[in-house]
Protein backbone atom coordinates (compact mmCIF):
# COMPACT_ATOMS: atom_id res chain seq x y z
CA UNK A 1 0.00 0.00 0.00
CA UNK A 2 1.70 3.52 -0.80
CA UNK A 3 1.09 6.40 0.98
CA UNK A 4 -0.61 9.25 -1.02
CA UNK A 5 0.91 12.66 -0.53
CA UNK A 6 0.12 14.40 -3.40
CA UNK A 7 -0.49 18.24 -2.90
CA UNK A 8 -4.10 17.63 -3.61
CA UNK A 9 -4.55 14.64 -0.79
CA UNK A 10 -2.77 16.85 1.42
CA UNK A 11 -5.15 19.88 0.96
CA UNK A 12 -8.42 17.53 1.23
CA UNK A 13 -6.43 16.82 4.89
CA UNK A 14 -5.97 20.40 5.76
CA UNK A 15 -9.85 20.96 4.54
CA UNK A 16 -10.77 18.33 6.97
CA UNK A 17 -9.08 20.06 10.06
CA UNK A 18 -10.40 23.38 8.98
CA UNK A 19 -13.27 24.74 11.58
CA UNK A 20 -16.66 25.05 10.27
CA UNK A 21 -16.92 28.13 11.09
CA UNK A 22 -14.69 29.11 7.92
CA UNK A 23 -15.62 26.75 5.64
CA UNK A 24 -14.66 23.15 6.59
CA UNK A 25 -16.70 20.16 7.28
CA UNK A 26 -19.01 20.00 10.50
CA UNK A 27 -17.77 17.70 12.81
CA UNK A 28 -21.75 16.82 13.99
CA UNK A 29 -24.47 15.00 11.63
CA UNK A 30 -27.68 16.71 12.00
CA UNK A 31 -29.28 13.50 13.70
CA UNK A 32 -26.87 13.72 16.30
CA UNK A 33 -28.24 17.05 17.40
CA UNK A 34 -31.49 16.32 18.44
CA UNK A 35 -32.02 13.27 20.29
CA UNK A 36 -35.77 12.80 21.34
CA UNK A 37 -36.43 13.24 25.42
CA UNK A 38 -38.59 11.83 26.59
CA UNK A 39 -38.63 8.63 25.39
CA UNK A 40 -41.92 7.84 24.51
CA UNK A 41 -42.54 3.75 24.50
CA UNK A 42 -46.10 1.66 23.96
CA UNK A 43 -45.71 1.18 27.51
CA UNK A 44 -46.35 4.94 28.46
CA UNK A 45 -48.68 5.22 25.43
CA UNK A 46 -50.34 1.92 26.85
CA UNK A 47 -50.37 3.51 30.56
CA UNK A 48 -51.81 7.16 29.17
CA UNK A 49 -55.09 5.50 27.66
CA UNK A 50 -55.83 2.94 30.15
CA UNK A 51 -56.31 6.23 32.64
CA UNK A 52 -58.88 7.66 29.98
CA UNK A 53 -61.05 4.38 30.16
CA UNK A 54 -60.82 4.06 33.71
CA UNK A 55 -63.07 6.79 34.53
CA UNK A 56 -61.20 8.44 37.35
CA UNK A 57 -59.53 11.68 35.90
CA UNK A 58 -59.08 13.74 38.97
CA UNK A 59 -56.75 12.27 41.78
CA UNK A 60 -59.56 13.48 44.98
CA UNK A 61 -61.84 10.92 43.90
CA UNK A 62 -62.83 8.45 46.21
CA UNK A 63 -60.14 4.69 45.30
CA UNK A 64 -56.77 4.13 43.88
CA UNK A 65 -55.80 6.11 40.94
CA UNK A 66 -51.87 6.69 39.46
CA UNK A 67 -51.62 9.24 41.50
CA UNK A 68 -51.50 7.55 44.42
CA UNK A 69 -49.39 4.71 43.09
CA UNK A 70 -47.31 7.20 42.06
CA UNK A 71 -46.77 8.97 45.37
CA UNK A 72 -46.17 5.83 46.74
CA UNK A 73 -43.23 4.53 44.22
CA UNK A 74 -41.77 8.02 44.97
CA UNK A 75 -41.87 7.80 48.77
CA UNK A 76 -40.06 4.05 48.88
CA UNK A 77 -37.78 5.73 46.42
CA UNK A 78 -36.99 8.53 48.53
CA UNK A 79 -37.38 6.97 51.48
CA UNK A 80 -39.94 9.13 53.05
CA UNK A 81 -43.27 8.39 55.10
CA UNK A 82 -44.77 10.50 52.64
CA UNK A 83 -45.24 11.61 49.17
CA UNK A 84 -47.92 14.71 47.72
CA UNK A 85 -48.38 15.03 44.00
CA UNK A 86 -48.36 18.14 42.71
CA UNK A 87 -49.53 20.39 39.63
CA UNK A 88 -45.52 21.24 38.93
CA UNK A 89 -42.53 22.18 40.68
CA UNK A 90 -42.66 25.15 40.97
CA UNK A 91 -46.26 24.82 43.41
CA UNK A 92 -44.13 21.55 44.97
CA UNK A 93 -41.67 24.29 46.10
CA UNK A 94 -43.97 26.68 47.11
CA UNK A 95 -46.64 24.42 48.80
CA UNK A 96 -43.29 22.24 50.39
CA UNK A 97 -42.66 25.76 52.21
CA UNK A 98 -46.51 26.71 53.04
CA UNK A 99 -46.80 22.93 54.85
CA UNK A 100 -43.59 23.98 57.13
CA UNK A 101 -45.20 27.51 57.95
CA UNK A 102 -43.60 29.61 55.77
CA UNK A 103 -44.71 33.11 55.60
CA UNK A 104 -44.78 36.53 55.71
CA UNK A 105 -41.78 38.62 57.48
CA UNK A 106 -40.32 35.59 57.11
CA UNK A 107 -36.52 35.18 54.96
CA UNK A 108 -35.59 32.05 52.81
CA UNK A 109 -32.01 31.52 51.91
CA UNK A 110 -31.71 30.62 47.79
CA UNK A 111 -28.63 30.21 45.87
CA UNK A 112 -28.21 32.71 43.46
CA UNK A 113 -27.85 30.19 40.33
CA UNK A 114 -31.09 28.40 40.10
CA UNK A 115 -34.08 28.71 37.98
CA UNK A 116 -35.97 31.49 38.75
CA UNK A 117 -38.75 29.49 40.65
CA UNK A 118 -36.42 28.49 43.44
CA UNK A 119 -36.99 32.17 43.95
CA UNK A 120 -40.33 33.09 42.95
CA UNK A 121 -41.40 30.54 45.49
CA UNK A 122 -40.71 31.98 48.45
CA UNK A 123 -42.19 35.30 47.02
CA UNK A 124 -45.40 33.29 46.82
CA UNK A 125 -45.41 32.43 50.36
CA UNK A 126 -44.96 36.48 51.24
CA UNK A 127 -41.79 35.39 52.29
CA UNK A 128 -38.05 37.10 51.41
CA UNK A 129 -35.64 35.14 49.23
CA UNK A 130 -32.13 35.93 50.19
CA UNK A 131 -29.70 35.26 47.47
CA UNK A 132 -26.45 33.74 48.52
CA UNK A 133 -23.16 32.34 46.49
CA UNK A 134 -22.75 29.12 45.32
CA UNK A 135 -19.05 27.08 45.45
CA UNK A 136 -16.99 27.25 42.17
CA UNK A 137 -17.38 23.43 41.31
CA UNK A 138 -20.62 22.30 42.21
CA UNK A 139 -22.51 25.29 41.68
CA UNK A 140 -24.36 24.29 44.67
CA UNK A 141 -25.35 26.83 47.48
CA UNK A 142 -22.08 27.60 49.63
CA UNK A 143 -22.38 26.65 53.29
CA UNK A 144 -20.51 29.20 54.61
CA UNK A 145 -22.54 31.81 52.11
CA UNK A 146 -25.78 30.30 53.47
CA UNK A 147 -24.63 30.86 57.20
CA UNK A 148 -23.42 33.94 56.37
CA UNK A 149 -26.99 35.37 55.00
CA UNK A 150 -28.59 34.31 58.13
CA UNK A 151 -30.45 37.04 60.10
CA UNK A 152 -32.93 37.01 62.84
CA UNK A 153 -35.72 36.59 60.53
CA UNK A 154 -34.63 33.88 58.42
CA UNK A 155 -36.85 30.55 58.68
CA UNK A 156 -35.32 28.28 55.50
CA UNK A 157 -33.17 27.78 53.51
CA UNK A 158 -33.78 25.97 49.79
CA UNK A 159 -30.35 24.25 48.92
CA UNK A 160 -31.10 23.18 45.26
CA UNK A 161 -28.86 20.16 43.37
CA UNK A 162 -27.72 21.74 40.44
CA UNK A 163 -27.39 20.07 37.04
CA UNK A 164 -28.10 16.74 39.16
CA UNK A 165 -25.13 17.71 41.57
CA UNK A 166 -26.20 17.22 45.05
CA UNK A 167 -26.18 20.58 47.49
CA UNK A 168 -23.54 19.73 50.10
CA UNK A 169 -26.55 18.56 52.59
CA UNK A 170 -24.28 17.44 55.86
CA UNK A 171 -22.89 21.47 55.96
CA UNK A 172 -26.10 22.87 55.13
CA UNK A 173 -28.57 20.74 57.39
CA UNK A 174 -25.35 22.04 60.01
CA UNK A 175 -26.26 25.36 59.44
CA UNK A 176 -30.09 24.57 59.67
CA UNK A 177 -29.65 23.15 62.96
CA UNK A 178 -27.71 25.85 64.37
CA UNK A 179 -30.48 28.26 63.24
CA UNK A 180 -33.35 26.40 63.77
CA UNK A 181 -34.20 26.81 59.89
CA UNK A 182 -36.27 24.22 58.16
CA UNK A 183 -34.46 22.83 54.96
CA UNK A 184 -36.38 22.53 51.69
CA UNK A 185 -34.47 20.92 48.94
CA UNK A 186 -35.27 21.53 45.49
CA UNK A 187 -34.62 18.92 43.62
CA UNK A 188 -36.27 19.21 40.37
CA UNK A 189 -32.94 18.86 38.16
CA UNK A 190 -31.71 15.97 40.51
CA UNK A 191 -34.09 12.83 40.42
CA UNK A 192 -32.08 9.71 41.36
CA UNK A 193 -28.96 11.57 42.90
CA UNK A 194 -27.55 10.35 46.33
CA UNK A 195 -26.06 12.31 49.00
CA UNK A 196 -23.95 9.61 51.44
CA UNK A 197 -26.00 7.20 49.86
CA UNK A 198 -28.91 8.65 50.24
CA UNK A 199 -31.53 10.20 47.66
CA UNK A 200 -31.90 13.73 47.13
CA UNK A 201 -35.80 15.00 48.36
CA UNK A 202 -35.65 12.98 51.13
CA UNK A 203 -32.79 14.84 53.09
CA UNK A 204 -34.30 18.14 54.41
CA UNK A 205 -38.19 18.44 56.12
CA UNK A 206 -38.92 18.89 52.69
CA UNK A 207 -37.70 17.67 49.12
CA UNK A 208 -39.27 19.40 46.06
CA UNK A 209 -39.41 17.41 42.34
CA UNK A 210 -40.77 18.64 39.66
CA UNK A 211 -41.87 15.95 36.30
CA UNK A 212 -41.94 18.76 33.56
CA UNK A 213 -40.84 17.10 30.28
CA UNK A 214 -37.33 18.05 29.97
CA UNK A 215 -36.77 16.78 33.07
CA UNK A 216 -34.66 13.47 34.39
CA UNK A 217 -38.18 11.95 35.28
CA UNK A 218 -40.63 12.91 32.82
CA UNK A 219 -44.34 13.53 32.62
CA UNK A 220 -46.12 14.48 29.52
CA UNK A 221 -46.49 17.54 30.20
CA UNK A 222 -46.19 19.55 33.83
CA UNK A 223 -45.89 17.55 37.19
CA UNK A 224 -44.66 17.97 40.32
CA UNK A 225 -43.88 15.73 43.90
CA UNK A 226 -42.94 16.76 46.97
CA UNK A 227 -41.04 13.99 50.06
CA UNK A 228 -42.01 14.82 53.41
CA UNK A 229 -39.89 13.58 56.61
CA UNK A 230 -42.96 14.30 58.23
CA UNK A 231 -46.52 12.36 57.43
CA UNK A 232 -48.04 15.16 59.19
CA UNK A 233 -46.71 17.78 57.26
CA UNK A 234 -47.54 16.04 54.48
CA UNK A 235 -50.98 15.96 55.22
CA UNK A 236 -51.14 19.37 55.67
CA UNK A 237 -49.65 20.10 52.35
CA UNK A 238 -52.40 17.59 50.85
CA UNK A 239 -54.79 19.79 52.91
CA UNK A 240 -53.44 23.20 51.45
CA UNK A 241 -53.55 21.83 48.05
CA UNK A 242 -57.04 20.82 47.70
CA UNK A 243 -58.84 24.05 48.60
CA UNK A 244 -58.19 23.82 52.33
CA UNK A 245 -60.04 21.11 53.34
CA UNK A 246 -59.38 18.02 55.11
CA UNK A 247 -58.82 15.36 52.68
CA UNK A 248 -60.23 12.00 54.24
CA UNK A 249 -59.45 8.78 52.10
CA UNK A 250 -63.38 6.68 52.30
CA UNK A 251 -65.12 9.63 53.82
CA UNK A 252 -67.29 11.63 51.82
CA UNK A 253 -65.56 15.06 50.62
CA UNK A 254 -67.46 17.98 53.07
CA UNK A 255 -66.53 20.90 51.35
CA UNK A 256 -65.15 22.84 53.92
CA UNK A 257 -62.14 25.10 53.68
CA UNK A 258 -60.18 25.28 57.14
CA UNK A 259 -57.46 27.83 55.55
CA UNK A 260 -56.17 29.39 52.81
CA UNK A 261 -56.09 26.88 50.16
CA UNK A 262 -54.96 26.22 46.47
CA UNK A 263 -55.52 23.71 43.70
CA UNK A 264 -52.08 22.50 43.30
CA UNK A 265 -53.47 19.01 42.56
CA UNK A 266 -51.57 16.66 39.82
CA UNK A 267 -53.64 14.80 37.10
CA UNK A 268 -54.21 11.11 36.46
CA UNK A 269 -53.03 11.62 33.00
CA UNK A 270 -49.72 12.89 34.53
CA UNK A 271 -49.05 10.14 36.78
CA UNK A 272 -49.68 7.37 34.78
CA UNK A 273 -47.06 8.50 32.14
CA UNK A 274 -44.49 9.37 34.32
CA UNK A 275 -45.71 5.54 36.52
CA UNK A 276 -44.55 4.12 33.74
CA UNK A 277 -41.44 6.27 32.64
CA UNK A 278 -40.29 4.80 36.30
CA UNK A 279 -39.70 1.13 35.07
CA UNK A 280 -37.26 2.38 33.18
CA UNK A 281 -36.05 5.06 35.16
CA UNK A 282 -32.90 3.40 36.85
CA UNK A 283 -31.98 1.75 33.47
CA UNK A 284 -31.77 5.19 31.96
CA UNK A 285 -29.88 6.68 34.76
CA UNK A 286 -26.63 4.33 34.16
CA UNK A 287 -26.48 4.43 30.65
CA UNK A 288 -26.69 7.99 30.91
CA UNK A 289 -24.02 7.88 33.74
CA UNK A 290 -21.69 5.46 31.64
CA UNK A 291 -22.29 7.88 28.61
CA UNK A 292 -21.56 11.39 30.36
CA UNK A 293 -18.78 9.87 31.82
CA UNK A 294 -16.45 8.79 28.88
CA UNK A 295 -17.76 11.80 27.58
CA UNK A 296 -16.34 13.99 30.21
CA UNK A 297 -13.21 12.05 30.48
CA UNK A 298 -12.40 12.85 26.87
CA UNK A 299 -13.16 16.58 27.67
CA UNK A 300 -11.11 16.94 30.54
CA UNK A 301 -7.64 16.39 29.22
CA UNK A 302 -7.98 19.38 26.88
CA UNK A 303 -6.58 22.46 28.83
CA UNK A 304 -8.82 25.44 29.84
CA UNK A 305 -12.07 23.16 30.83
CA UNK A 306 -13.17 22.40 33.93
CA UNK A 307 -15.76 19.43 33.98
CA UNK A 308 -18.22 18.95 36.22
CA UNK A 309 -17.81 16.07 38.49
CA UNK A 310 -19.52 14.46 41.49
CA UNK A 311 -18.43 15.68 44.59
CA UNK A 312 -17.00 13.78 47.48
CA UNK A 313 -20.24 11.73 49.17
CA UNK A 314 -22.51 11.67 46.04
CA UNK A 315 -23.61 10.88 42.90
CA UNK A 316 -24.48 12.95 39.58
CA UNK A 317 -28.05 12.41 38.37
CA UNK A 318 -26.29 14.55 34.78
CA UNK A 319 -29.33 16.84 34.20
CA UNK A 320 -27.30 19.29 32.79
CA UNK A 321 -23.80 19.53 31.66
CA UNK A 322 -22.23 22.90 32.37
CA UNK A 323 -18.46 23.50 31.32
CA UNK A 324 -16.57 26.22 32.51
CA UNK A 325 -13.50 27.56 30.31
CA UNK A 326 -10.49 29.56 31.76
CA UNK A 327 -8.37 30.85 29.31
CA UNK A 328 -5.18 31.20 31.24
CA UNK A 329 -5.01 27.30 31.79
CA UNK A 330 -5.53 27.24 28.08
CA UNK A 331 -2.24 29.22 27.76
CA UNK A 332 -4.12 32.09 26.50
CA UNK A 333 -4.45 36.22 27.59
CA UNK A 334 -7.42 37.27 27.10
CA UNK A 335 -11.04 37.37 28.67
CA UNK A 336 -12.90 34.67 30.05
CA UNK A 337 -16.31 35.93 28.89
CA UNK A 338 -14.64 36.53 25.32
CA UNK A 339 -13.16 33.02 24.79
CA UNK A 340 -16.82 31.54 26.07
CA UNK A 341 -18.30 33.77 23.47
CA UNK A 342 -15.82 32.56 20.75
CA UNK A 343 -16.05 28.62 21.72
CA UNK A 344 -19.73 29.13 21.39
CA UNK A 345 -19.55 30.08 18.06
CA UNK A 346 -17.21 28.35 16.54
CA UNK A 347 -18.68 24.79 18.22
CA UNK A 348 -22.36 25.12 18.13
CA UNK A 349 -20.94 25.86 14.39
CA UNK A 350 -19.15 22.38 14.15
CA UNK A 351 -22.61 21.08 14.75
CA UNK A 352 -21.76 20.69 18.92
CA UNK A 353 -25.74 21.95 20.60
CA UNK A 354 -23.95 24.05 23.45
CA UNK A 355 -26.24 26.74 24.96
CA UNK A 356 -26.44 28.98 28.18
CA UNK A 357 -28.15 27.78 31.40
CA UNK A 358 -29.27 31.18 33.02
CA UNK A 359 -28.02 35.05 32.12
CA UNK A 360 -27.57 36.74 35.10
CA UNK A 361 -27.70 36.06 38.66
CA UNK A 362 -31.26 35.18 40.19
CA UNK A 363 -31.01 38.62 42.53
CA UNK A 364 -30.70 40.47 39.60
CA UNK A 365 -33.69 39.60 37.90
CA UNK A 366 -36.14 42.35 37.41
CA UNK A 367 -38.94 40.75 39.43
CA UNK A 368 -36.25 41.10 42.31
CA UNK A 369 -34.57 44.36 41.92
CA UNK A 370 -38.00 45.50 41.07
CA UNK A 371 -39.72 43.99 43.62
CA UNK A 372 -42.42 43.12 41.91
CA UNK A 373 -44.31 41.39 43.97
CA UNK A 374 -47.93 41.35 46.22
CA UNK A 375 -49.51 45.31 45.86
CA UNK A 376 -46.64 48.08 46.15
CA UNK A 377 -43.70 45.89 46.73
CA UNK A 378 -44.95 43.14 48.79
CA UNK A 379 -43.87 41.01 50.81
CA UNK A 380 -40.29 42.58 50.72
CA UNK A 381 -42.24 46.44 52.28
CA UNK A 382 -43.35 44.29 54.98
CA UNK A 383 -40.58 43.44 56.66
CA UNK A 384 -36.30 44.89 56.94
CA UNK A 385 -34.99 45.05 53.12
CA UNK A 386 -32.93 42.31 52.35
CA UNK A 387 -29.13 43.02 52.29
CA UNK A 388 -27.69 43.55 48.96
CA UNK A 389 -26.63 40.37 47.24
CA UNK A 390 -23.23 39.96 46.78
CA UNK A 391 -22.26 36.96 44.63
CA UNK A 392 -19.81 37.12 42.39
CA UNK A 393 -18.59 33.41 41.49
CA UNK A 394 -22.45 32.71 40.76
CA UNK A 395 -21.49 35.51 38.37
CA UNK A 396 -18.09 34.13 37.47
CA UNK A 397 -19.90 30.80 36.42
CA UNK A 398 -22.31 32.44 34.12
CA UNK A 399 -19.47 34.59 32.13
CA UNK A 400 -16.95 31.83 31.62
CA UNK A 401 -19.57 28.64 31.34
CA UNK A 402 -21.69 26.41 28.56
CA UNK A 403 -24.10 24.29 29.00
CA UNK A 404 -25.29 21.25 27.49
CA UNK A 405 -28.99 20.30 27.77
CA UNK A 406 -31.40 17.41 26.77
CA UNK A 407 -29.21 15.80 24.16
CA UNK A 408 -27.62 13.69 26.64
CA UNK A 409 -30.40 12.62 28.54
CA UNK A 410 -31.33 10.11 25.75
CA UNK A 411 -29.77 6.43 27.10
CA UNK A 412 -28.95 6.01 23.19
CA UNK A 413 -26.51 9.21 23.47
CA UNK A 414 -23.38 7.76 23.67
CA UNK A 415 -22.21 8.32 20.33
CA UNK A 416 -23.49 11.51 19.71
CA UNK A 417 -21.46 12.50 23.06
CA UNK A 418 -18.33 10.70 21.47
CA UNK A 419 -18.80 12.89 18.19
CA UNK A 420 -19.26 16.66 20.03
CA UNK A 421 -15.80 15.45 21.66
CA UNK A 422 -14.68 14.94 18.18
CA UNK A 423 -15.85 18.77 17.90
CA UNK A 424 -14.01 19.82 21.02
CA UNK A 425 -11.45 18.32 19.97
CA UNK A 426 -11.00 19.58 16.50
CA UNK A 427 -11.88 23.68 18.39
CA UNK A 428 -8.48 23.00 20.57
CA UNK A 429 -6.02 22.39 17.72
CA UNK A 430 -7.70 26.18 16.54
CA UNK A 431 -6.51 27.58 20.24
CA UNK A 432 -5.09 30.88 18.35
CA UNK A 433 -7.87 31.84 16.01
CA UNK A 434 -10.19 30.99 19.54
CA UNK A 435 -7.73 33.80 20.80
CA UNK A 436 -8.38 36.08 18.43
CA UNK A 437 -11.62 35.87 18.15
CA UNK A 438 -12.16 36.08 21.94
CA UNK A 439 -9.46 39.35 22.09
CA UNK A 440 -11.75 41.42 19.38
CA UNK A 441 -14.33 43.29 20.34
CA UNK A 442 -17.37 41.92 18.33
CA UNK A 443 -19.93 39.78 20.79
C1 LIG B 1 -37.68 23.09 36.46
C2 LIG B 1 -37.27 23.65 37.76
C3 LIG B 1 -38.20 24.13 38.70
C4 LIG B 1 -39.65 24.30 38.39
O1 LIG B 1 -40.30 23.18 37.94
P1 LIG B 1 -41.60 23.33 37.02
O2 LIG B 1 -42.16 21.96 37.01
O3 LIG B 1 -41.16 23.79 35.68
O4 LIG B 1 -42.52 24.31 37.68
C5 LIG B 1 -37.73 24.56 39.93
N1 LIG B 1 -36.42 24.54 40.22
C6 LIG B 1 -35.50 24.10 39.36
C7 LIG B 1 -34.05 24.09 39.76
C8 LIG B 1 -35.88 23.65 38.08
O5 LIG B 1 -34.96 23.24 37.21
Amino acid sequence: MSIDISPKRQAADADQHQLAAFGGPVTVPPELRKLPWPVITDADRAAVLETLDAGALVSNVDGRTAVQDLEELWAARTQVPAVVATSNGTTALALALSALGIGPGDEVIVPDLSFIASGLAAVHQMAVPVFADIDPRTFTLDPAAAEAATTPRTAAILPVHLHGQPADMDAIGAVAARHGLAVVEDAAQAHGAEWQGRPVGGLGDAGAFSLQVTKNLPTCGEGGLIAFRDAGVAERARSIGQFGEVVKAGTPRGYVSHELGWNHKMNVVQAAFTRSQLNRFDAYLQARHANVTAFLDRLDVLPGIQVPRPAHHSTHAWHILRFRFDPAAAGLDVPAAGFRRALHRLLRSEGVPLSRYQLMPMSRQPVFTERRGFGDGYPWRAGHPPPEPRTPVAAAVIDDSLTLQLRHLNPGAGPALQCYADAFDKVWEHLPTVAAMAASADR
